[in-house]
């Protein structure tokens, strides 16, 4: 199903890539496919997880993105039904010339996983824009101490001329959500850099409001911490909030968006469209702290939490609700960006 072609950030515009050095990314996996939980995988076997069969369940864990496909085609569709109809023709006419063959089709869900797509496409070969483009999927607010600035790398401004695509590797999910939204609202912006700001909203939007891509225990988002729950394998946190989770509302992303969509109040709808990006990961660093992490049982062997039927239901309830605030501000990025572009 899924086609894995490269494909270039910024081509024509000549500008080099950034490329870090990591200690923490770079290696591949030892055990077979990188599990792709998110950016922030850990690598197997280079770090005690306290207990060797949660690292071997960690490097045999099935392909996942954050907040899997599922989450984010989910909130693809709430978007899309809460478009303006001629923000909704323009977002169609504007992905129809994706041609990168990353995603199964250029429909507005399946393009919300493009980013995770793009990220990984070169993730085992030249990690160009694996490297360019991971950190910007989240922002790690210490649960100790939510800092902004830090958890953005200093706020890098985008030098004069480059577009956000191009922009530096060293930058996190609100500063680029920034970015992008104001691409977009430009009619100026070239109409490759204005689809690539399109494909990473989508994306962005969506993780922002998964709790684990806005907080960190000093655990790469949950990625270090493995849990179980009774009907569930064991797996990390991250993968838990990015799947499971999102799974128990149902396996099937159109029915699960309806059943969402149905329960929008307009109320809802008018108080979620308010804020900024900083604002929205603020609050998910929250709902983080009080639940993924603030509802958290204490370790019955290291590294290892067995969660209650009480921590999943919590879970899943505010995963219903993420899912469907990403859902209802992705729309109202789009129709105040592409209103003024029409
Ligand atoms: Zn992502």
């Amino acid at each position: 199903m899924e086609r894995i072609k490269r494909v270039g950030l910024s081509s024509g515009t000549g500008r080099e890539y950034r490329v870090e050095d990591s200690l923490l990314f770079d290696q591949p996996f030892a055990n077979g496919p990188d599990p792709l939980l998110k950016s922030r995988t850990p690598r197997c076997g280079a770090r005690a997880l306290g207990a060797a069969f949660a690292v071997s369940l960690a490097c045999g864990a099935p392909p996942a993105n954050a907040w899997g496909e599922e989450g984010h085609e989910v909130v693809a569709l709430i978007a899309e039904r809460f478009l303006e109809p001629a923000v909704d023709a323009k977002v169609r006419a504007i992905l129809a010339e994706d041609t990168s063959g990353l995603t199964s089709s250029t429909q507005v869900d399946q393009e919300a996983t493009w980013a995770d797509r793009f990220r990984d496409s070169d993730r085992n070969t030249s990690k160009i824009h694996y490297k360019q483009t991971r950190d910007w999927h989240f922002v790690d607010l210490e649960l100790d101490g939510a800092d902004m600035t830090t958890a953005c790398f200093g706020r890098p401004a985008l030098s004069r001329g480059t577009v956000a695509s191009s922009g530096p590797a060293d930058d996190c999910i609100v500063d680029k959500v920034d970015e992008f939204s104001a691409e977009l609202a430009n009619a100026a912006t070239r109409s490759e850099e204005r689809r690539l700001a399109l494909q990473f909203l989508l994306h962005f939007i969506g993780d922002m409001h998964q709790p684990l891509h806005a907080s960190d225990d000093h655990d790469r988002g949950g990625n270090l911490k493995m849990v179980s729950a009774r009907g569930m394998a064991a797996n990390t946190l991250h993968h838990y909030w990015d799947v499971e989770f999102v799974e128990r509302l149902g396996t099937n992303e159109t029915s699960v968006a309806e059943q969402l969509i149905a329960s929008i109040t307009a109320t809802q709808r008018a108080q979620w469209a308010t804020g900024t990006a900083a604002d929205w990961a603020m609050e998910t660093y929250s709902i983080s702290k009080d639940h993924a992490y603030g509802r958290l049982p204490a370790a019955d062997s290291p590294n290892h939490y067995r969660l209650s039927d009480a921590y999943v239901e919590d879970a899943t309830r505010v995963t219903r609700e993420q899912l469907s605030k990403a859902g209802v501000r992705l729309a109202a990025v789009l129709n105040r960006a592409l209103a003024k572009s029409l």
